[in-house]
């Protein structure tokens, strides 16, 4: 019998800090703090701006749910009309003629899987779609998997970056960014609040955030990961300034059967969920970064992931590992703090 579903938010802002979803209005010219959520990308996005006026942080929440929305048109493959819906729809026939922004995040995309060694790969799609993980909930018979192998190679993936088009050239490809568009949205987002007069802010996509500035009071963000086994508890809180974060686990899509859980994040190599990793949440400069790269680590495992991420500068990780062990990065060892241990002002968590 295949069991227990689940679709759950692997980071979270922590709310007693950015307010409750409401507006705070100082009584003398201090900044106002404004949080707002919406649906977009399938997911809940919230937004909090800090900003002179409680108008002008609506204003840069607005302008930053419209910037989602707008890429969401050009990237989701759920929006036939989308541009990567085209480049599929399209694939082995012809070349497509996109945006910008789409050659931004498929150039992106290739470097992960470059960086990765291929464990990141947006052309997965197709194996994405056989395993069908929350829908179907289907173990698919091995030659099936096999049979798709060269429907999924990323030399197929065809990127002309100054023609700006994307030519898929085998019939049956299909590339999918669910393993990275939401951090360069949550980048996307954040340039544009910048430019709506926000003078700091978070954008969260789930389990994608990006933070810029500081809280008034001089705060930075704090955020807390999610613990991958203990639903609703935080596994450890890490404030972060000018930074995103993105966390990819086994528990955020997933149906076990018969004792084993067959989760949403493939290997590419096997075509199989990967086995290394409960959760992997990766911080960086940008979101698009923290979260290719939470996805390729993840397929990577502990060991291999972690020693990409001690390679690469501005990138850290917290990995926990399929015993639950967790593993954090050289230079973020000393930013975390533990559920129940003091903040640095001595208080509990
Ligand atoms: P994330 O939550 O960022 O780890 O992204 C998960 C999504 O990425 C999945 O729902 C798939 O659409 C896609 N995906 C699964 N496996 C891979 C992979 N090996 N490389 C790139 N994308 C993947
Ligand atoms: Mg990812």
């Amino acid at each position: 019998m295949f069991t227990g579903v689940a679709s759950r938010t692997p980071v979270f802002l922590i709310a007693a800090v950015v307010g409750a979803g409401c507006t705070h209005l100082s009584p003398v010219a201090a900044p106002v703090v404004v949080k707002r959520a919406q649906l977009h990308m399938g997911t809940l996005v919230s937004i909090t701006a800090v900003a002179s006026t409680s108008d002008r942080a609506n204003g840069a929440i607005n302008a930053g749910f419209a910037e989602i929305k707008r890429l969401e048109q050009l990237l989701s493959t759920w929006i036939p009309e989308s541009e990567l819906s085209s480049v599929n729809a399209s694939a082995g026939k012809a070349p497509v003629h996109v945006s910008p922004e789409t050659v931004a995040v498929v150039r992106r995309s290739l470097q992960v899987a470059e960086m990765t060694g291929g464990a990141f790969n947006i052309a997965i799609g197709p194996a994405v779609d056989a395993w069908n993980v929350i829908e179907a909930q289907r173990i698919p018979p091995n030659d099936e998997l096999e049979a798709l192998k060269a429907r999924i190679s990323l030399g197929g993936v065809h990127l002309d970056e100054q023609a700006r088009t994307i030519y898929l050239e085998r019939a049956g490809m299909r590339i999918d960014v669910g393993g990275i568009g939401k951090g360069y949205a949550a980048d996307q987002a954040v340039a544009t609040m910048e430019k709506a007069g926000a003078i700091a802010g978070v954008v969260a996509l789930s389990g994608d955030i990006k933070a810029f500035g500081q809280l008034p009071g001089g705060k930075k963000f704090p955020v807390g990961i999610q613990h991958p086994r203990r639903e609703g508890e935080v596994l450890l809180f890490i404030d972060l300034q000018d930074e995103a974060i993105s966390t990819a686990g086994d528990y955020e899509r997933y149906f076990d059967h018969e004792g084993v859980r067959y989760h949403h994040i493939l290997d590419p190599a096997t075509l199989q969920p990967a086995r290394g990793c409960q959760s992997v949440s990766v911080i960086a400069k940008d979101g698009v970064w923290a979260d290719g790269l939470d996805t390729g680590i993840f397929v990577m495992g502990p060991a291999r992931g972690m020693e990409l991420v001690e390679r690469l500068d501005d990138v850290e990780a917290v990995i926990v590992d399929h015993e639950g062990h967790v593993h954090i990065s050289s230079g973020l060892v000393h930013r975390v703090r533990f559920p129940n241990e003091p903040d640095e002002k001595g208080r509990p968590q």
